[in-house]
Protein backbone atom coordinates (compact mmCIF):
# COMPACT_ATOMS: atom_id res chain seq x y z
CA UNK A 1 0.00 0.00 0.00
CA UNK A 2 1.49 3.48 -0.80
CA UNK A 3 0.36 6.78 0.82
CA UNK A 4 1.09 9.81 0.52
CA UNK A 5 3.15 11.85 4.26
CA UNK A 6 0.05 14.23 4.77
CA UNK A 7 -2.26 11.59 4.86
CA UNK A 8 -0.11 9.74 7.38
CA UNK A 9 0.28 12.29 9.72
CA UNK A 10 -3.54 13.80 8.85
CA UNK A 11 -2.31 16.91 8.09
CA UNK A 12 -4.10 17.22 5.09
CA UNK A 13 -7.70 17.09 7.45
CA UNK A 14 -9.12 19.22 9.75
CA UNK A 15 -10.15 18.66 13.06
CA UNK A 16 -13.80 20.71 14.63
CA UNK A 17 -16.51 18.92 16.74
CA UNK A 18 -16.75 15.55 15.54
CA UNK A 19 -14.24 13.00 13.75
CA UNK A 20 -15.04 11.03 10.86
CA UNK A 21 -13.56 7.70 11.32
CA UNK A 22 -14.67 5.74 8.84
CA UNK A 23 -17.91 5.45 6.74
CA UNK A 24 -21.01 6.15 9.04
CA UNK A 25 -18.77 6.06 12.73
CA UNK A 26 -18.06 9.69 14.31
CA UNK A 27 -15.71 10.22 17.09
CA UNK A 28 -17.31 13.31 19.02
CA UNK A 29 -14.52 12.74 22.26
CA UNK A 30 -12.25 10.56 22.95
CA UNK A 31 -14.35 7.81 24.46
CA UNK A 32 -13.40 6.42 28.18
CA UNK A 33 -11.58 4.00 28.43
CA UNK A 34 -12.25 0.65 29.63
CA UNK A 35 -9.80 -0.14 31.36
CA UNK A 36 -9.37 -3.60 33.10
CA UNK A 37 -6.43 -5.85 34.45
CA UNK A 38 -2.51 -5.76 34.33
CA UNK A 39 -0.03 -3.63 35.59
CA UNK A 40 -0.22 -0.40 37.49
CA UNK A 41 1.54 3.06 35.84
CA UNK A 42 3.25 0.50 33.04
CA UNK A 43 2.13 1.87 29.29
CA UNK A 44 3.73 -0.09 26.44
CA UNK A 45 4.52 1.65 23.57
CA UNK A 46 6.66 1.24 20.78
CA UNK A 47 9.23 3.41 17.92
CA UNK A 48 10.09 2.89 14.49
CA UNK A 49 12.92 4.56 13.37
CA UNK A 50 11.53 4.82 9.61
CA UNK A 51 15.59 5.82 8.59
CA UNK A 52 16.78 2.36 9.48
CA UNK A 53 13.51 0.57 7.78
CA UNK A 54 14.74 -1.31 4.71
CA UNK A 55 11.92 -1.16 2.03
CA UNK A 56 12.45 -5.16 1.15
CA UNK A 57 12.60 -6.00 4.52
CA UNK A 58 9.71 -8.67 5.52
CA UNK A 59 11.33 -9.68 9.20
CA UNK A 60 8.95 -8.22 11.28
CA UNK A 61 6.09 -9.45 9.19
CA UNK A 62 7.31 -12.92 8.91
CA UNK A 63 8.13 -13.27 13.15
CA UNK A 64 4.75 -11.97 13.95
CA UNK A 65 3.07 -14.25 11.58
CA UNK A 66 5.18 -17.43 12.81
CA UNK A 67 4.78 -16.35 16.59
CA UNK A 68 1.40 -15.50 16.60
CA UNK A 69 -0.07 -18.35 13.90
CA UNK A 70 -1.60 -15.32 11.90
CA UNK A 71 -3.47 -17.62 8.89
CA UNK A 72 -3.16 -16.66 5.24
CA UNK A 73 -5.76 -18.22 3.39
CA UNK A 74 -4.56 -17.75 -0.09
CA UNK A 75 -6.91 -14.86 -0.78
CA UNK A 76 -5.40 -11.05 -0.64
CA UNK A 77 -9.27 -9.75 -0.11
CA UNK A 78 -9.76 -12.27 3.03
CA UNK A 79 -5.98 -12.66 4.57
CA UNK A 80 -5.35 -11.77 8.17
CA UNK A 81 -2.12 -8.91 8.63
CA UNK A 82 -1.53 -7.92 12.36
CA UNK A 83 1.30 -5.64 10.59
CA UNK A 84 1.78 -4.33 7.29
CA UNK A 85 4.38 -2.32 5.49
CA UNK A 86 2.71 0.78 4.12
CA UNK A 87 4.72 2.99 1.14
CA UNK A 88 5.04 6.56 2.04
CA UNK A 89 5.54 8.86 -0.50
CA UNK A 90 6.68 12.57 0.25
CA UNK A 91 6.72 14.60 -2.98
CA UNK A 92 6.74 18.00 -0.92
CA UNK A 93 9.97 17.34 0.51
CA UNK A 94 11.42 16.19 -2.60
CA UNK A 95 12.15 12.55 -0.59
CA UNK A 96 12.57 8.90 -2.35
CA UNK A 97 9.77 6.67 -1.28
CA UNK A 98 10.45 4.84 2.39
CA UNK A 99 8.34 3.17 3.79
CA UNK A 100 7.06 1.89 7.77
CA UNK A 101 5.51 -1.12 9.16
CA UNK A 102 1.80 -0.29 10.56
CA UNK A 103 0.28 -2.04 13.15
CA UNK A 104 -2.21 -1.68 16.01
CA UNK A 105 -1.45 1.59 17.89
CA UNK A 106 -2.92 0.65 21.06
CA UNK A 107 -4.32 3.62 20.95
CA UNK A 108 -4.93 5.28 24.08
CA UNK A 109 -8.84 6.56 23.56
CA UNK A 110 -9.70 3.54 21.02
CA UNK A 111 -12.45 3.63 19.75
CA UNK A 112 -12.59 0.07 18.67
CA UNK A 113 -12.92 -0.24 22.74
CA UNK A 114 -15.68 2.11 22.74
CA UNK A 115 -17.77 0.70 20.01
CA UNK A 116 -18.04 -3.05 20.75
CA UNK A 117 -21.39 -4.34 22.29
CA UNK A 118 -20.21 -7.05 24.05
CA UNK A 119 -16.56 -5.74 25.89
CA UNK A 120 -15.21 -8.13 24.21
CA UNK A 121 -12.31 -5.60 22.89
CA UNK A 122 -10.66 -4.10 25.90
CA UNK A 123 -7.81 -2.24 26.83
CA UNK A 124 -5.65 -3.57 30.14
CA UNK A 125 -3.73 -0.28 32.36
CA UNK A 126 -0.49 -1.36 30.77
CA UNK A 127 -2.09 0.42 27.69
CA UNK A 128 -2.61 -3.25 25.82
CA UNK A 129 -5.73 -3.46 23.59
CA UNK A 130 -6.74 -7.09 23.26
CA UNK A 131 -9.97 -8.63 22.37
CA UNK A 132 -11.91 -11.50 24.32
CA UNK A 133 -12.46 -13.78 21.45
CA UNK A 134 -15.21 -15.72 23.39
CA UNK A 135 -16.83 -12.79 23.63
CA UNK A 136 -16.43 -11.33 20.03
CA UNK A 137 -19.67 -12.11 18.07
CA UNK A 138 -17.82 -11.23 14.63
CA UNK A 139 -20.20 -8.13 14.27
CA UNK A 140 -17.04 -5.94 12.88
CA UNK A 141 -18.22 -2.21 14.22
CA UNK A 142 -14.44 -2.29 15.68
CA UNK A 143 -12.96 -2.92 12.13
CA UNK A 144 -15.07 -0.13 11.12
CA UNK A 145 -14.24 2.00 13.80
CA UNK A 146 -10.39 1.87 13.48
CA UNK A 147 -9.10 4.12 11.60
CA UNK A 148 -5.96 2.44 10.84
CA UNK A 149 -7.30 -0.47 9.52
CA UNK A 150 -5.53 -2.79 12.11
CA UNK A 151 -8.06 -5.25 12.77
CA UNK A 152 -8.93 -8.36 10.41
CA UNK A 153 -12.05 -10.97 10.43
CA UNK A 154 -11.35 -14.60 10.59
CA UNK A 155 -13.16 -15.39 7.06
CA UNK A 156 -12.23 -18.98 7.33
CA UNK A 157 -11.91 -21.94 9.54
CA UNK A 158 -7.98 -22.68 10.71
CA UNK A 159 -6.10 -25.69 11.99
CA UNK A 160 -3.31 -24.90 14.14
CA UNK A 161 -0.23 -24.70 12.21
CA UNK A 162 2.78 -27.98 12.09
CA UNK A 163 5.06 -25.63 13.16
CA UNK A 164 2.84 -23.16 15.38
CA UNK A 165 3.79 -21.56 18.19
CA UNK A 166 2.04 -23.69 21.16
CA UNK A 167 1.89 -20.55 23.43
CA UNK A 168 -0.69 -18.85 21.08
CA UNK A 169 -4.23 -20.53 20.47
CA UNK A 170 -5.49 -19.81 16.78
CA UNK A 171 -8.40 -17.65 16.43
CA UNK A 172 -12.15 -19.37 15.76
CA UNK A 173 -14.12 -18.90 12.46
CA UNK A 174 -16.21 -15.35 12.69
CA UNK A 175 -14.14 -13.48 15.49
CA UNK A 176 -11.82 -10.18 15.14
CA UNK A 177 -7.97 -10.73 15.71
CA UNK A 178 -4.91 -7.81 15.81
CA UNK A 179 -1.70 -7.09 16.83
CA UNK A 180 -1.38 -8.08 21.02
CA UNK A 181 1.84 -6.81 21.28
CA UNK A 182 2.86 -10.30 21.98
CA UNK A 183 1.26 -9.85 25.31
CA UNK A 184 2.15 -13.37 26.03
CA UNK A 185 5.66 -12.25 25.36
CA UNK A 186 5.47 -9.20 26.90
CA UNK A 187 4.00 -10.82 30.64
CA UNK A 188 6.94 -12.57 30.68
CA UNK A 189 9.89 -9.90 30.30
CA UNK A 190 10.21 -10.62 26.38
CA UNK A 191 10.00 -8.12 23.65
CA UNK A 192 7.10 -8.41 20.76
CA UNK A 193 8.84 -11.16 18.27
CA UNK A 194 8.91 -8.29 15.56
CA UNK A 195 10.71 -6.19 17.85
CA UNK A 196 13.13 -9.07 18.70
CA UNK A 197 13.42 -10.12 14.89
CA UNK A 198 14.23 -6.45 13.37
CA UNK A 199 17.07 -5.83 16.21
CA UNK A 200 18.52 -9.14 15.61
CA UNK A 201 18.47 -9.01 11.98
CA UNK A 202 20.61 -5.99 12.01
CA UNK A 203 17.83 -3.73 11.26
CA UNK A 204 17.38 -1.99 14.90
CA UNK A 205 14.38 0.15 13.39
CA UNK A 206 12.39 -1.00 16.05
CA UNK A 207 12.66 -0.36 19.92
CA UNK A 208 9.44 -1.36 22.74
CA UNK A 209 9.60 -0.33 26.18
CA UNK A 210 7.59 1.52 29.37
CA UNK A 211 6.70 5.10 27.83
CA UNK A 212 6.01 6.18 31.49
CA UNK A 213 9.37 5.29 32.85
CA UNK A 214 11.28 8.18 32.19
CA UNK A 215 14.80 6.48 31.74
CA UNK A 216 13.55 4.17 29.44
CA UNK A 217 14.85 4.45 25.48
CA UNK A 218 11.34 4.59 24.26
CA UNK A 219 10.63 7.57 26.52
CA UNK A 220 14.12 9.49 26.37
CA UNK A 221 13.68 9.58 22.49
CA UNK A 222 10.14 10.48 21.96
CA UNK A 223 10.77 13.13 24.93
CA UNK A 224 14.27 14.14 23.23
CA UNK A 225 14.30 13.23 19.33
CA UNK A 226 11.35 14.59 17.36
CA UNK A 227 8.99 11.30 16.62
CA UNK A 228 5.10 11.23 15.24
CA UNK A 229 2.25 8.94 15.59
CA UNK A 230 0.34 8.17 12.88
CA UNK A 231 -3.19 10.78 12.37
CA UNK A 232 -2.26 12.12 15.37
CA UNK A 233 -5.05 14.45 14.77
CA UNK A 234 -7.65 11.82 15.62
CA UNK A 235 -6.93 12.17 19.17
CA UNK A 236 -6.61 9.06 19.69
CA UNK A 237 -3.61 8.56 21.70
CA UNK A 238 -1.84 6.20 19.54
CA UNK A 239 1.03 4.62 21.34
CA UNK A 240 3.19 3.82 17.82
CA UNK A 241 5.91 6.32 17.78
CA UNK A 242 7.62 6.81 14.35
CA UNK A 243 10.90 8.86 14.06
CA UNK A 244 12.41 10.06 11.23
CA UNK A 245 8.42 9.84 9.41
S1 LIG B 1 -5.16 1.03 16.19
FE1 LIG B 1 -7.30 0.47 15.80
S2 LIG B 1 -7.53 -1.57 16.72
FE2 LIG B 1 -5.67 -0.68 17.59
S3 LIG B 1 -6.35 0.32 19.51
FE3 LIG B 1 -6.35 1.90 17.89
S4 LIG B 1 -8.45 1.90 17.12
FE4 LIG B 1 -8.18 -0.04 18.25
S1 LIG C 1 -16.34 -7.83 16.02
FE1 LIG C 1 -16.04 -8.65 18.10
S2 LIG C 1 -14.48 -7.31 19.05
FE2 LIG C 1 -15.27 -6.24 17.23
S3 LIG C 1 -16.96 -4.91 17.99
FE3 LIG C 1 -17.90 -6.86 17.34
S4 LIG C 1 -17.95 -8.12 19.20
FE4 LIG C 1 -16.51 -6.43 19.60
Amino acid sequence: MTMDRRTVLGMGGAVAAGVLLAPGVQLIAAPPSNETSAAGSQRWAMLVDVNKCTPGCTACLDACRKENNVPLFGDPARDVHWIRKVEVQDKEHRRAPFTLPVLCNHCENPPCVHVCPTLASFIRKDGIVLIDEHRCIGCRYCMIACPYKARSLVYFSTRFPKDGNPRVPIRAKGVVEKCTFCVHRVDDGQLPACVETCQGSGQGAMIFGDINDPQSEIAQRVKTLRTETIRADLGLKPHVHYQGL
